[in-house]
């Protein structure tokens, strides 16, 4: 199991037993705190990534789109060009048929009416040419564009596949190290006495954590002030007691007060003297289950 990778980003609740012996319970919803968070943090992640593979997959359709787009507007050009090509044909045969007709015509207004009509058939050639002119620029630009947009879903392609592959290997891991938490979350659930474990899921579904650091007599989640003389039982970390404002499990760590000590503040020096003399104390107050 990847114990130091589930402890890597909850390190918030680490206390120095060493300094002050801990309530057997309390040390354990420590450690289910640890547990259940790096759980949650799974949990989280197996959900988000289909997310995340739809997101890509969405990506790609744009570039499919892409594709699409510059062949249809490629195959566009060409249907107009041929359009075009076909009109032309047609205004030759017109202007091919006004000659042979003005060689028998009677009149000159005749013969001017019909030349008439032929020098329009030919500015139409002439427009219709122009628009091919222009219509093979539109190509050349178009075609560029295509092998830009393939170039891109083929390099958008490999990408997908590699993503949707490794968040298949990443849900297939973090399954299996939820599988693993479970195992160690169920086992100190099951030490843990049932009123202290039932208000500790209490919390945790409500806060999202369920135990909080006491430090300068405040709870450190809700930073309310506590009592000086539930202050005094919180330092011993004996036995089990909740935050009056958010309810969550305080716990003292010596560590805190020690650095905190450690500038030159009179009161804070006696404070730390204080746990000198507290540790003592026995562990067993409050631990009926081991
Ligand atoms: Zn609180």
């Amino acid at each position: 199991m990847r114990k130091s990778g589930a402890e890597g980003p909850i390190t918030r609740v680490r206390i120095s037993t060493s300094l002050l012996p801990m309530n057997a319970d309390l040390q354990r919803l420590t450690e289910l705190e640890k547990i259940d968070r790096e759980a949650s943090r799974l949990t989280e992640e197996v959900a988000g990534l289909p997310k995340r593979v739809a997101a890509i997959e969405a990506k790609l359709a744009e570039h499919k789109a892409a594709v699409e787009k510059a062949k249809a507007r490629i195959k566009g050009n060409e249907a107009t060009r041929r359009q075009m090509e076909a009109d032309i044909k047609g205004f030759q045969e017109k202007i091919a048929k006004y000659r042979s007709q003005s060689s028998s015509v009677k009149t000159n207004d005749e013969y001017r009416a019909l030349m008439h009509e032929v020098e329009f058939a030919e500015k139409q050639i002439s427009g219709c040419e122009d628009k091919i002119l222009e219509l093979m620029i539109g190509l050349e630009n178009e075609e560029k564009a295509l092998k830009v947009a393939e170039a891109e879903l083929k390099t958008e392609s490999a990408d997908v596949e590699k993503e949707k592959t490794e968040a298949r290997i990443r849900t297939a891991e973090d399954e299996k190290l939820l599988a693993g938490l479970k195992e160690k979350r169920d086992a100190i659930r099951s030490t843990v006495n049932d009123s202290a474990l039932a208000h500790y899921d209490r919390v945790m579904r409500q806060r999202k954590s369920a135990l909080a650091e006491a430090r300068d007599q405040k709870c450190m989640a809700c930073f309310v002030m506590v009592r000086p003389q539930t202050w005094q039982e919180i330092r011993t970390n004996e036995q089990i007691i909740t935050c009056n404002s958010c309810g969550r499990i305080l716990y003292f760590d010596p560590a805190s007060e020690t650095a905190a000590a450690a500038e030159p503040a009179k009161k804070k020096k006696a404070r730390a003297a204080e746990v000198e003399t507290a540790p003592e104390q026995t562990e067993q107050e409050t631990t009926p289950t081991q």
